[in-house]
């Protein structure tokens, strides 16, 4: 069976079929980096980072392409930045690094690219240039718009007519706009920002608007046309739908991203989560309560994606026994290698039925108890760690290492060409510097280097 994925486009499941087999590319709107990502933004990021594992094991881990940007420069982060005292790139730079540990925390890999918006404003300024010779952009009191009524297809994502989307506009006034829809894409600096929210272009110094964004930071790594664009449901509009009349328009002749998914929103105790009604969870909340990133990660994952999640403690409990039950089992198994169930692989595939491939790895783990035979328990305990490890789960197991960190990675490599180079000063000093983030190397014989994590 081929990967079935529900397109936010046609509306319809469809089958997946990527442009080119040797690399599958896929975009996910990232996070605007003004505040430690709550449990709303770990469910995209969870979600997307099981359809990052499921393209790898189809396609190979070589063959997938995954892209998630990082907004850096927007009115919440100046906003956040002047009510902290602290600048922009300040603010920015430390909570990037906290999302990646929050993120890291629930077992999710890195994309292959993180571009960062401020780094791409040039690739902006060129793509909005286009727009205007386009004649689909205007210039007006200091900004650029796009006129939403010279792209013919504005609506077909959101399903909903003009006259609905532009019905939110109306409180607006603003003489400078052709139509209530059109949308920024170059907006002038105020003179009290921050220098770096200041950008030169041809309209003034001023900072793009969010949507030309990842569009062109999209095209830049990804190419006119790409697979699969991914983002929560509330992106449809104005976001996507925005994207998708930049890119189209700048590039006639484009369809941009093929497949458009979109996960669920998330409430908590049933209600919207915010930080006015005081119930709104961040990771690192979770985390300093001891619970562990496994049964977040698995408790994001017990409704299909498309669904509503309704974020409970009861929910996280039952997340948690699920979660130990299967540890129990790991912990004692006998366990030589790591297998996937074909049945998993075949809920995955089912749009990423996540629920589904939960309840197989439940009957697994009743077969397991069920049976007496060694040959069986075992066989079943591999499918139970190798179908979990797609999943993302089972990381935490002291048998399991954790997925070894890109930088990590990274570092090791540069020792081993260090110890080459004989340059043994710098091979000391990044031992010393793994040995403080917990990986302990250990050389063999044959210049080989072995890591293991601190205890
Ligand atoms: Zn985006």
């Amino acid at each position: 069976m081929s990967l079935q994925i529900y397109n936010s486009l046609s509306k319809q499941l469809e089958v997946f079929h990527p442009a080119d087999l040797q690399k599958v590319k896929m975009y996910v709107c990232g996070p605007t980096v003004y505040d430690r990502p709550h449990i709303g933004n770990a469910r995209s990021t969870v979600v997307y980072d099981v359809l990052y594992r499921l393209l790898m094991n189809l396609y190979g881990s070589d063959k997938v392409l995954y892209v998630r940007n990082i907004t850096d420069v927007d009115d919440k982060i100046i906003d956040a930045a002047l009510k902290n005292h602290i600048k922009i790139q300040e603010l920015t730079e430390k909570i990037h690094i906290q999302f990646s540990e929050d993120m890291s925390y629930l077992n999710c890999l890195k994309p292959n690219m993180e571009p960062k918006a401020t780094e791409h404003i040039s690739d902006m300024v060129s793509m909005i240039e286009k727009l205007i010779s386009e004649g689909v952009a205007y210039v007006a009191e200091n900004h650029v718009y796009f006129d939403v009524s010279k792209y013919d297809q504005y609506t077909k994502l959101s399903g909903r007519s003009l006259d609905e989307l532009e019905s939110g506009y109306r409180i607006e006034v603003n003489s400078a706009k052709h139509n209530p829809a059109d949308f920024v894409l170059w907006k002038p600096a105020k003179d009290e920002d921050d220098a770096s929210a200041k950008f030169e272009s041809p309209w003034g110094v001023g900072r793009p608007g969010w949507h030309v964004e990842c569009s062109a930071m999209s095209t830049k790594y990804l190419g006119h046309d790409f697979d699969i664009h991914g983002g929560g449901v509330d992106l449809i509009f104005p976001h996507h739908t925005n994207e998708i009349a930049q890119s189209c328009c700048a590039y006639p002749g484009s369809q941009y991203a093929k497949y458009w998914v979109h996960n669920g929103f998330l409430t908590v105790e049933g209600e919207k989560m915010s930080k006015s009604l005081g119930n709104f969870i961040t990771v690192h909340d979770l985390e300093n309560e001891d619970i562990s990133g496994e049964a977040i990660r698995y408790f994001l994952l017990s409704s299909h994606y498309r669904k509503p999640l309704n974020w409970t403690k009861k929910g996280l409990h039952d997340a948690e026994q699920s979660i130990s039950y299967f540890t129990r089992i790991l912990d004692k198994a006998e366990i030589n290698q790591e297998r996937i169930d074909s049945e998993i692989i075949s809920a995955l595939k089912e749009d990423l039925n996540t629920p589904k491939a939960f309840a197989r790895l439940h009957e697994i783990a009743k077969e397991y108890h069920k049976t007496d035979k060694e040959e069986q328990k075992r066989n079943l305990a591999e499918k139970l760690l190798g179908s979990g490890r797609l999943l993302g789960l089972f990381f935490e197991d002291k048998k399991v290492k954790k997925d070894i960190p890109q930088e990590i990675k990274d570092l090791i490599a540069k020792r081993q060409q260090a110890k080459k180079d004989k340059d043994w000063n710098l091979a000391d000093q990044i031992r010393d510097q793994l040995q403080k983030q917990g990986i302990i190397l250990e050389d063999k014989p044959g210049g080989e280097t072995s890591w293991k994590y601190a205890k």
